[in-house]
């Protein structure tokens, strides 16, 4: 036992010193999480944050395009086969002036995120695109919007578009598929992210915390994908059931853990640019908080309009309209100021290492 233990707080001091672990590695730390160790993670990665970006905290705003969707991935609320899904689209001037009104709330990047929906073409999207940068050249623009050819990266890269999210959900090939229809495939995602890399966008990969069939085995190979792929972005969230999925009983992910996983992965790549997800937000009504004090830098408050907030529902109680929404920006900064953190008008880029 007490060797056990003496490993485990190695472990967090190889990790804080190496930036890399082996698998069998990841995986004791995350089995054998206790409170020191926990403890330790955290001031160890909130170090390495401040190294970084100092008490600076970043704000994105998220703008929910469209809840239309080719996909039918079993976990989520807006998957092509959940018919009580109230589908909408937004149009172009709703897009450009939920980022005015963005901007004019301090927000130096709007991440674009939605469904893979057959109408963003990308005619439409690379003329949305260079719409927003060129009434805001001073913001980055983020994609969210799924699996795409690289022609198609290339153009909206060419378009103006600066970063793209695009979690790899499991490095597991086995567990992707426990997750996902036949058509799609990790292999397929991952061959994505490496395409975007190419052609110069910053990019996010991530995952969710507690997915149905999640192992730590699991776990420790998405840390081990983080630690060789290098992202720029990487947004980890709990899995949170919604009631018209397969997966509808199973229980939400674990916010302690979320928190645990958010302080390795700022050890892992230190500088990166990792927020404190709406889901964490979701289980814990203090969840960004503690996220922001577990190593995350970023936060994304909603931007999209009121009228279709409640429609685009990944999962159950998804929060909308409180301190996530960008309205209520002041409130967000109040209580970031309250733990010690400010929220910066700025486009949040990554810091250069060194
Ligand atoms: N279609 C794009 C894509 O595939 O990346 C972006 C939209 S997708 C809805 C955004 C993310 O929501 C997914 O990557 C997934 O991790 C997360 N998500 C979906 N359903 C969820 C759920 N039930 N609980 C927590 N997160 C969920």
């Amino acid at each position: 036992m007490y060797q056990a233990m003496n490993k485990l707080y190695e472990l967090v001091e190889k990790l804080y010193k190496t930036s890399s672990l082996s698998l069998d590695e990841y995986k004791f730390l995350i089995d054998n999480r206790d409170e020191k160790s926990t403890e330790l993670l955290k001031n160890y990665a909130v170090l390495m944050r401040k190294k970084y970006y100092g008490n600076k905290v970043f704000v994105r705003g998220l703008i929910e395009v469209s809840n239309v969707c080719k996909n039918d991935c079993y976990y989520c609320g807006i998957r092509k086969s959940n018919n009580n899904c109230n589908r909408y689209r937004l149009s172009k001037e709703d897009i450009l002036s939920c980022c005015k009104e963005g901007y004019e709330l301090g927000f130096r990047t709007s991440v674009l995120q939605g469904g893979e929906d057959g109408a963003l073409s990308d005619e439409v999207l690379c003329d949305l695109v260079s719409s927003i940068k060129s009434n805001h050249p001073d913001c980055a623009v983020t994609l969210s919007l799924g699996e795409r050819s690289y022609e198609s990266y290339q153009k909206l890269y060419d378009s103006g578009a600066d970063r793209y999210l695009l979690r790899h959900e499991t490095a597991d090939s086995t567990h992707y598929s426990k997750l996902h229809p036949e058509n799609l495939t990790l292999s397929n995602r991952i061959e994505c992210l490496h395409n975007l890399k190419k052609i110069g966008f910053q990019v996010g990969c991530g995952f969710m915390v507690g997915s149905p069939y999640q192992t730590t085995e699991n776990i420790a190979k998405d840390l081990k994908f983080i630690e060789d792929f290098s992202p720029h972005m990487c947004g980890i969230g709990p899995f949170i059931p919604h009631k018209d999925t397969v997966f509808k009983n199973e229980k939400a992910g674990d916010a302690q853990l979320c928190c645990y996983l958010l302080s390795i992965v700022r050890l892992i790549k230190p500088n990166i640019l990792l927020p404190a997800t709406t889901a964490l937000g979701t289980v814990k009504s203090d969840g960004r908080e503690k996220g922001i004090l577990s190593g995350a830098n970023v936060v994304m408050p909603n931007l999209s309009p009121l009228s279709v907030r409640k429609k685009y529902s990944l999962y159950d109680g998804k929060i909308s309209t409180g301190e996530e929404s960008a309205q209520s920006l002041s409130k967000l900064k109040k209580s970031m100021t309250s733990i010690g953190y400010e929220v910066v008008t700025d486009r949040g880029d990554i810091a250069n290492k060194e």
